[in-house]
């Protein structure tokens, strides 16, 4: 359907709901003023303030394309909110609503998260093992005496590393993925929903929560929470009806292979990833914003002594339109992995392959182009007033957090080899696009074949570089791909261009960072790739006059980024803000 630029970043959601989504994030819970004291009892609050006005928790998590956009404005307004807001809405309401089963016992600890009364958590990693399934060893042991489970940490190595419940100043409810032991078998990793602090939040009994040392930012309230011997009902395993027990107390699943009941523990992940890539995306096109505005009033030594905008600057361009295109590019794909979450295909697998890709392209993305902005802003960046300090921080955690980037990349990788190849494509398709696709199918042919965990570890270790690589490929390739479907789809002819050049400086400099590689495999010559620099400073010229339409697109208020280098006269802003005379 043709859509114009700003439609096809915010799909079928109307206007109002983006207005309401940042309406929440001017409240006063979410205002910059007066932060810095008490960071992490803010996020509480904020958590509260956003159950307050977008009602019950469990509601908009039903709701996951108005959640994911719920994060992208959270995350340019308050970015250190949003791996709470995550924890809370999509890992432990999420997980009650899609394994609770409707169970009636579950209900009071839904009411006490629907408007945050208590605070959602999420205890998955470990000290020893990070999230690793296999490795996990907190156990829940069944008692089929009284139908409960006991639930311990044998070890150090076994303790909840970097879970959010520091914070004692709030009701906590974790779900809490723990290996099941019935008759001292061990049945393989489940939650289970429990208290870890009461109303007055103290830890409830048995639980012990050790506050970690500070990090610079954002202020997750992070912690390594214990058990010793503390009893949960029944009720607490969520299984989402696969599993429970026989009248003689013996354990029944209708899922035999304990990878598979892990990944079932760990399926709101799927959600979770989906809701971080689009927030990491929202931050890097506000970077994009602030550093634009900055670039085209800051005035920098020209030649003859006089000066111009920085924006003039062949490098700056460079640097500034490539993260544009790869930012555009990223926002178009977590557009798909939003309707993909919202109305899920049949291929279950094919959806999750999907969102891992997207989660580590679009994180690492952010990074980057968070990165640049921070250094083509030069001292600028560095304060957190002019937000891109903020973001930086925030996505140099997204990238670890809901599943690290390498680890994913490989796993990515090893189950792309086993997909089919991609059908030529009979709408969007380029020069470029036609050469990203051809490295991608070579790659695909370079990855060992699949080996199964039992293997002798060289042959498992020989797929994991040749997996990343094509991973990368298959992400790259849908990066560029996005544009000029894009394209395609655009109602205005300008907007249109602009899509097709972006695509085109996407695969250019995409080109350029793997010249050798296209070289030594005879896919450009010597004299394609030395024009690649020209090409480039082409596309840059020719993008500079669709700048100010691909900003609008983004469709951020200025009221949301309070940055003074964002400001029409970033001098002015600094006056005012520092009230110089
Ligand atoms: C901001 C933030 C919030 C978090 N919140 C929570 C939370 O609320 N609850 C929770 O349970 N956890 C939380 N975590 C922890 C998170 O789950 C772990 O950080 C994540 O699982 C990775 O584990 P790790 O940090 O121990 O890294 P590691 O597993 O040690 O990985 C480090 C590196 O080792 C290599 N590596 C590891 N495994 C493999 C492999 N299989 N194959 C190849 N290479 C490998 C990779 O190079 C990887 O980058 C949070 C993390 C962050 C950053």
């Amino acid at each position: 359907m043709p859509v114009d630029l700003r439609g096809m970043l915010r799909g079928a959601d109307p206007d109002a709901l983006h207005k309401e989504l940042q309406d929440v994030v001017r409240s006063e819970p979410f205002r910059r003023d007066g932060r810095g004291t008490d960071r992490v009892a803010r996020v509480h609050a904020q958590l509260r303030a956003a159950c307050a006005a977008l009602g019950p928790a469990r509601e908009l998590t039903l709701y996951p394309r108005k959640l994911s956009a719920f994060m992208e404005w959270t995350a340019v307004a308050a970015p250190d909110a949003v791996p709470a807001f995550l924890l809370h809405y999509q890992l432990a309401v999420g997980t009650l609503l899609a394994l609770g089963e409707g169970c009636a016992e579950l209900e009071e600890y839904l009411a006490e998260l629907d408007d945050a009364s208590a605070a959602g958590a999420f205890l998955l990693a470990e000290l020893g093992h990070g999230g690793s399934g296999p490795g996990l060893e907190t156990r829940a042991v069944y008692d089929a005496t009284t139908g409960e489970f006991v639930v311990g940490t044998p070890t150090t190595r076994a303790v909840k590393f970097m879970a959010g419940p520091a914070h004692p100043g709030a009701a906590r409810t974790g779900v809490v993925a723990a290996r099941l032991i019935v008759d001292g078998e061990d049945h393989g990793v489940f939650p289970f929903v429990m208290r870890l602090r009461d109303r007055d939040g103290r830890p409830v009994r048995g639980v012990t929560i050790t506050p970690l040392p500070e990090k610079p930012f954002p202020p997750t309230d992070c912690a390594v929470v214990s058990f010793e011997r503390v009893r949960i009902p029944g009720h607490a395993l969520l299984t989402g009806g696969t599993a429970g027990f026989r009248a003689d107390g013996s354990f029944r699943s209708s899922i035999t292979a304990p990878r598979e009941r892990f990944r079932q523990t760990i399926g709101q992940l799927y959600h979770s990833r989906t809701s971080l890539a689009a927030a990491a995306m929202a931050m890097a096109r506000a970077a994009l914003v602030i550093t634009l505005r900055y670039a085209a009033q800051r005035q920098v030594p020209g030649s003859g002594g006089g000066t111009v905008p920085m924006l003039a600057y062949r490098t700056v361009q460079r640097d500034l339109f490539t993260g544009l295109a790869r930012v555009f590019a990223g926002s178009l794909l977590a557009e798909r992995a939003k309707d993909g979450v919202a109305v899920p295909s049949l291929d279950r697998e094919a959806d999750e392959l999907f969102v891992m890709v997207v989660k580590v392209l679009l994180t690492e993305t952010a990074l980057q182009t968070v990165q640049m902005c921070r250094a083509r802003c030069g001292a600028q960046g560095l304060f957190p007033v002019n937000r891109i300090a903020e973001y930086l921080s925030a996505c140099e955690e997204f990238v670890t957090s809901e599943g690290d980037n390498q680890v994913l990349k490989i796993t990515a990788g090893r189950r792309l080899r086993r997909c089919p190849e991609r059908a030529p494509s009979d709408c969007a398709s380029s020069a470029w696009s036609e050469l990203m696709a051809e490295r991608e199918r070579r790659l695909r042919g370079r990855v060992p074949c699949p080996a199964e965990e039992g293997d002798d570890f060289d042959v498992w270790n020989a797929q994991v570089l040749p997996a990343a690589a094509l991973a990368d490929a298959h992400a790259q390739r849908l990066a560029v791909d996005a544009l000029l479907e894009g394209a395609e789809r655009c109602t205005d002819a300008s907007d249109a261009e602009a899509l097709t050049l972006l695509a085109e400086l996407h695969a250019v400099d995409h080109a350029g960072r793997h010249g050798g590689w296209y070289l030594c495999e005879g896919l450009l010559t010597p004299a394609q790739a030395s024009r690649i620099e020209k090409r480039t400073t082409e596309l840059c010229d020719r993008l500079v006059p669709h700048v100010p339409a691909l900003l609008d697109a983004f469709g951020i208020p200025d009221d949301l980024l309070t940055a003074p280098i964002a400001a029409a006269d970033y001098v002015q802003a600094w006056r005012d803000v520092l009230q110089l005379q």
